[in-house]
């Protein structure tokens, strides 16, 4: 089985339970390095690897630098073509890491959004064909950040400066107004109808 976390708030605590349950064994979560990510959430990643012991984080992230990106598919593909550079640059990795895999967890929770409202605790993934848990599916929000306060998990500093939802840099906006406590997914790929980056579910709310 494969663990992945996006370094989110939900991401955090589902390492804390995990870790909980390691029982003194490595805990190995993979994560993707997009080349975009934001140096609070590589801070984040070293934050959580101090505060537990044992958990080591694996980079599944592509090779391709934004350098190679830029000459094989033009400037600021986010930009032109940002359904292309999250499948150069997420969907492909992942394929990659969960071939041969059975099984992959995340901490994906039917409230994030209404394409999200149809998550299963235990279900199959047909995208990348293995079976996918997801143990906050029913998890509110609110339950997610009571868990984090009293737990003391490490979660990204950017929640308390207005980012509810945290990707790339390139396509992660602040949202006036926005709570810590309080999760959304605007102010991601902002001013456009893209909601999903295509791991999970498509734009549209229809499951992959
Ligand atoms: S979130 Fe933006 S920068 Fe990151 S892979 Fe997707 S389109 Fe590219």
């Amino acid at each position: 089985m494969i663990v992945t976390t996006g370094f989110g708030m939900e991401g955090c605590v589902l390492i804390d339970m995990l870790w909980e349950q390691s029982d003194g064994r490595d805990l190995v979560v993979h994560y993707l390095d997009t080349h975009f990510l934001f140096p609070e959430t590589h801070a984040l990643r070293r934050r959580l690897e101090l505060r537990y012991p044992g958990l080591v984080f694996v980079n599944a992230g592509v090779s391709l630098t934004p350098e190679q990106q830029e000459q094989q598919h033009g400037p600021r593909l986010w930009e032109r073509n940002p359904d292309l550079c999250c499948a150069i640059r997420k969907v492909e990795p992942m394929r990659n890491l969960l071939s041969g895999a059975e099984a992959w967890m995340t901490a994906v929770r039917r409230s994030q959004s209404a394409a999200r409202s149809n998550i299963q605790t235990v279900g199959w993934d047909a995208q990348f064909g293995v079976i996918k848990i997801n143990p906050l599916a029913s998890w509110s929000r609110e339950q997610v950040w009571e868990h984090a306060i009293a737990r003391g998990v490490p979660y990204n500093e950017l929640h308390e400066k207005g980012y509810p939802s945290i990707g790339c840099t390139h396509c992660t906006r602040i949202v006036p107004g926005a709570k810590v406590a309080a999760y959304s997914r605007e102010g991601r790929w902002a001013g456009t109808t893209k909601t999903e980056c295509g791991l999970h579910f498509k734009s549209a709310g229809e499951g992959i």
